[in-house]
C-alpha cells in the first residue's frame, strides 16, 4: 500500500509531498488537459514573477498582504529588494504576452504555476506555497462569461464524478485596505467570480476551483483589442492542484489503490496495483 501523503515543513503552509501525492496531481492534470475543449498549449512558470509586472496588474496595490518578495544582499552586505517578487497567481504571466496585440479570433492558453501567498496557513488545505492550473481566455464580454460559466458546469460535474460533492458558491477575493468591502460587494454585485467549495478536513471547506471573469482589467493593462479596437474581456478557470489531491485523500482516504473504481477510472490511477 502507498499512503499518499503530506508533510509540513518547520514553516506552515510549506508542504513536502511523497510520490503517491505527486501521482494523484498527475492524474488531476491530465484529467484537465483531456477536458479542456480548446486543447491549447500549457505554459509552465517558475516560482518568481517580474515585480514589474505585478505591479502593473495592481496585486501590490490590491493585495499586498498575501505578497512575497525576493530579497538579497549585496556586496555592502545590506539586504535590498530584487526585481523579482513570488508569483500569486499563474494568469498573470499570460497578459503581457498579447501587449499591444489585435486578436481576430478568441485566445485559449493553459498555465501550470507554483505560487505563494502569505496566507495564515492555520487550516490544512490553506497553504503559502501551492500549485494552480489555470486556463485562460479572451474573447468578447459575452464569450467570456459563457466560457467561465462553461468551465464551472464541466468543473463541477467532474468534482462530483470523483466524490467531492462540489457547491457553487459566490465569491469575492480577499482586498486589502479600507476599499476591501466595496471591491469585493462590486465583485459579487457583478458574479464576476464564483468557487467550487468541498470539504478538504474534518469540517474545514475550501475551494478548489474559481472561475473569474475580469472585464477589461486585462486588456486595457496591456492594451489588448479585438477585432473593432475595443479593449479586450478576459476570463480565468483556476484549479487549486494540491488543495484537491488534499480533498480526495481527505474523502477517500490516503491508499488510492482503495479508492473506489469509479473514481479511480475517471482519475486514471492505473499505476496503483
Ligand atoms: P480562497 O477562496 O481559498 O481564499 P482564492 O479566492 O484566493 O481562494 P483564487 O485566487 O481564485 O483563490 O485561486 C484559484 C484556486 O487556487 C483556488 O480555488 C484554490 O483551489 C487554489 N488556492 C488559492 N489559494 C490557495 C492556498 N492558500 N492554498 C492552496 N490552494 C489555494
Ligand atoms: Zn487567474
Amino acid at each position: 500500500m502507498v499512503r499518499a501523503a503530506t508533510r509540513t515543513q518547520a514553516a506552515p503552509g510549506i508542504p513536502l509531498s511523497n510520490s503517491a501525492f505527486e501521482t494523484i496531481i498527475d492524474a488531476f492534470h491530465g484529467c484537465l488537459t483531456r477536458m479542456d475543449p480548446a486543447g491549447g498549449d500549457i505554459w509552465r512558470t517558475p516560482p518568481v514573477v517580474a515585480r514589474a509586472l505585478i505591479t502593473e496588474v495592481g496585486y501590490g496595490e490590491y493585495f499586498p498582504h498575501l505578497l512575497g518578495s525576493v530579497h538579497v544582499a549585496a556586496e555592502s552586505g545590506e539586504i535590498s529588494p530584487t526585481d523579482l517578487v513570488l508569483l500569486p497567481a499563474g494568469c498573470y504571466c499570460i497578459y503581457p504576452h498579447y501587449r499591444g496585440r489585435t486578436l481576430m479570433t478568441p485566445v485559449d492558453v493553459g498555465v501550470e504555476a507554483i505560487c505563494f501567498r502569505q496566507e495564515s496557513s492555520h487550516e490544512v488545505g490553506r497553504l503559502r506555497s501551492f500549485r494552480m492550473r489555470e486556463f485562460v481566455h479572451l474573447d468578447t464580454e459575452l464569450g467570456c462569461f459563457g466560457w467561465r460559466d462553461e468551465w464551472l458546469n464541466r468543473a463541477e460535474a467532474w468534482l462530483s464524478a470523483i466524490g467531492l460533492a462540489p457547491v457553487r458558491e459566490l465569491a469575492s477575493d480577499p482586498f486589502f485596505g479600507a476599499q476591501r468591502k466595496v471591491l469585493a460587494a462590486m465583485q459579487r454585485d457583478q458574479a464576476l467570480k464564483w468557487e467550487l467549495v468541498v470539504e478538504v478536513g474534518p469540517g474545514i471547506r475550501q475551494a478548489v476551483m474559481s472561475g473569474n471573469v475580469h472585464k477589461t482589467k486585462f486588456g486595457d493593462t496591456f492594451n489588448i483589442t479585438g477585432p473593432g479596437g475595443e479593449a479586450i474581456h478576459s476570463a480565468c478557470a483556476a484549479f487549486g492542484s494540491d488543495r484537491l489531491a488534499l480533498a480526495l485523500i481527505h474523502t477517500h482516504g490516503p491508499d488510492p489503490s482503495a479508492w473506489p473504481d469509479t473514481v479511480r477510472a475517471q482519475l486514471i490511477l492505473g499505476g496503483f496495483a
